[in-house]
């Protein structure tokens, strides 16, 4: 693929990459975790350990058009869209210092999921920069970035091999020990004991099939063991079991836990913890605050809170995760 698509690269802004067109956005960012497939830039600057700083300014964004991705078949560009050469990203700015807990609301097709795929390069601004502590994005060394920012969704892509397999690859050379204390974390420790053979249990169809809660804490390990300064999250999706919800949220809240978190929020329970609420529509920002600030006003954010988020008092009395 890349050998294909190697004359496309001379085009400066357009990330070729019509996996990232069709596969979920959260996959490819744990499938880049493990297959860089964007070339390192020259004088790459490593992105020092530890850094939770992240700063947007002005960013603009438009999709590669069918044309730039010349190379999918019919088919695929069918799928590719709509808003080919149209701005889906109009300027935004906004900074997450480190530590914070930033959350991204809007309705559907606003640009929350395209401004996320930013900061991991997933595709590269068309305007405007993203940074990294003081680095941007483009000029940071690709390890550096892969290790800085960890991503968790609830549409886990877990390889069809070893639970242990699966683990290191986000740190190679963790023990045994290091593997069960990660899992243990993410409230998948017990389960994975209690499997006949326990971290050699094969994942996927043709091994042990795990439900969409046991992949997402399984993939909460591997956040854990990679251990990133930055965590991209999209509550989005799948809707959990009732049973299993409980010990994703603990696990989610090791995820969280201690770093700096860019969060696509549909939990009420999310947003209100936010330090910063971005509210996003049609590529804007339209409003900021926390929760607080924001239910004052009655702006966009104030209708999103009485449609989506408490449309269902019975169930929001019960607990404020009122999105399933
Ligand atoms: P949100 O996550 O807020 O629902 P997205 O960031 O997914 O919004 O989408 C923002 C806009 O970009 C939408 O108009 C959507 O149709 C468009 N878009 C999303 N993914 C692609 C893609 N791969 N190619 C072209 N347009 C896309
Ligand atoms: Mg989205």
């Amino acid at each position: 693929l890349t050998r294909l698509y190697g004359p496309l690269t001379a085009l400066s802004n357009v990330r070729v990459d019509v996996m990232s067109a069709l596969v979920s956005f959260e996959r490819v960012f744990e499938v880049l975790d493990l297959q860089p497939s964007i070339a390192e830039p020259a004088n790459a600057k490593p992105v020092p350990p530890g850094t939770g700083r992240i700063e947007f300014r002005d960013v603009r964004f438009r999709y590669p058009s069918a044309a730039e991705v010349s190379l999918a078949s019919l088919e695929d560009v069918a799928t590719l869209d709509r808003t080919v050469g149209e701005e889906v990203l109009r300027g935004v700015s906004f900074t997450v210092h480190p530590g914070q807990m930033v959350a991204l609301v809007g309705p559907s097709g606003a640009g929350k999921s395209t401004t996320a795929m930013l900061l991991p390069r997933v595709y590269d601004v068309t305007g405007g920069v993203v940074l990294v502590g003081d680095i941007d994005v483009r000029e940071a060394s690709l390890q550096s970035l892969r290790d800085t920012i960890g991503v968790v969704s609830q549409d886990s892509h877990l390889f069809h091999e070893t639970i242990v397999e699966n683990l290191r690859y986000a740190r190679p050379d963790a023990t045994d020990g290091e593997i069960w204390a990660a899992l243990d974390r993410a409230q998948v420790g017990e389960l994975v004991r209690g499997l006949p053979d326990g971290l050699d249990t094969v994942v996927g169809e043709r091994g042990y099939r795990f439900s969409g809660g046991e992949k997402q804490r399984i993939a909460i390990a591997r956040l854990l063991l990679k251990a990133p300064s930055i965590v991209i999250m999209d509550e989005a999706t799948a809707h959990l079991d009732s049973e299993s919800e409980a010990a994703v949220q603990k696990a989610l809240a090791e995820a969280l836990s201690g770093r700096t978190a860019l969060v696509i929020a549909h939990r009420l329970s999310t947003v209100r913890d936010a330090d910063l609420i971005l509210v996003l529509d049609d590529g804007r920002i339209v409003e900021r605050g926390t929760h607080e600030d924001l239910v004052a006003r009655s702006g966009l954010y104030g209708e999103l809170y009485r449609t989506q988020f408490a449309d269902s008092p019975s169930e929001r009395a019960q607990d404020p995760a009122v999105d399933r």
